[in-house]
């Protein structure tokens, strides 16, 4: 019922600016989705599973005056692009047929493991949620982005050093920066901005594993940053939140570092 009594609040409400975020029950994504809300877009929280979780994330946009719904989406599954609009389409009732103004490719897993010790399945499994659910779901999406519109797609600082014990993930990062550039040039006819956001490390559920309470490890990367302290979801959010802006019009094809000036 949730998603019903948002649903009503969304037709009293601006709702011609709508921003769809995946991977936004939690972490970083649930960051940009609140920033974004408190921009005014009506906000499509996209999430796999933890659907608490994602209503948790409406529930706060709504008290805070803003409007959101929920709908989830397995990145993992083959049919990606099409299954992840049709659940859209499913979630979003009369908003279904209105332009989708902003696009953040958030979602996304980080195994661990060096060449040696990756499994070819998991390997592929990465690349399938980071690198080509992204390329799937912005290619299903292309009717139904506006015009003018913004896609921003979130990488990683592991692009910018050596991890090895994180190869496979920092290709699909990678990826996901090559992929920023030619897309910027081939939507830039119809106004569409794309831009892709970098941060680094950040005490999310992604690193819960092996940096939550860890305050000697958290220190360290602290020091590594020129900012001198551990980055926080709002921070790389409110980058997301500017490139989205009018003021960001000008500005496509770029990777934008938000890493409070990781190892510089
Ligand atoms: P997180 O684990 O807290 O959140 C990841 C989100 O992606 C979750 O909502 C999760 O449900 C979703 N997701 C994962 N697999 C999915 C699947 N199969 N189908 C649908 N959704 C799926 O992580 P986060 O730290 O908030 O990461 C958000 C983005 O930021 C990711 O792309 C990540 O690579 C990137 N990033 C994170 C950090 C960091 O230190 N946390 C640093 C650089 C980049």
């Amino acid at each position: 019922d949730t998603d019903l009594r948002n649903i009503e609040a969304l037709d009293a409400h601006e709702s011609d600016r709508i921003a769809v975020v995946t991977g936004a029950s939690r972490g970083i994504g649930a960051a940009i989705a609140g920033r974004l809300a408190a921009d005014g877009y009506t906000v499509a929280v996209h999430y796999r599973q933890d659907s608490a979780a994602a209503a948790g994330v409406v529930e706060k946009i709504i008290a805070a005056g803003g409007a959101a719904f929920s709908f989830a989406a397995d990145l993992a599954a083959p049919d990606t692009g099409t299954a992840f609009w049709a659940a859209y389409d499913a979630a979003a009732g009369s908003l279904r047929d209105v332009p989708v103004r902003v696009l953040v490719n958030n979602a996304g897993i980080a195994l661990h493991g060096t060449i040696e010790e990756f499994g070819a399945e998991d390997f592929i499994r990465q690349q399938q949620i980071n690198t080509t659910a992204p390329f799937l779901i912005i290619q299903a999406a292309l009717p139904r982005l506006a015009d003018g519109g913004r896609i921003v797609n979130i990488s990683s600082g592991a692009t910018r050093v050596a991890l090895p014990d994180i190869i496979g993930y920092t290709m699909t990062k990678g990826a996901i920066d090559a992929l920023t550039l030619p897309l910027a040039q081939h939507l830039g006819s119809r106004g569409i901005t794309v831009n892709a956001v970098v941060p680094a490390t950040i005490d999310t559920d992604m690193n819960a594993s092996w940096l939550r309470g860890n305050p000697d490890l958290i220190a360290d990367i602290a020091a590594q940053n020129a900012l001198g302290r551990i980055g926080e979801p709002d921070d790389v959010a409110d980058v997301v939140g500017l490139l989205a802006s009018h003021d960001a019009r000008w500005v496509t094809g770029q990777v934008i570092d938000a890493t409070g000036g990781y190892r510089l």
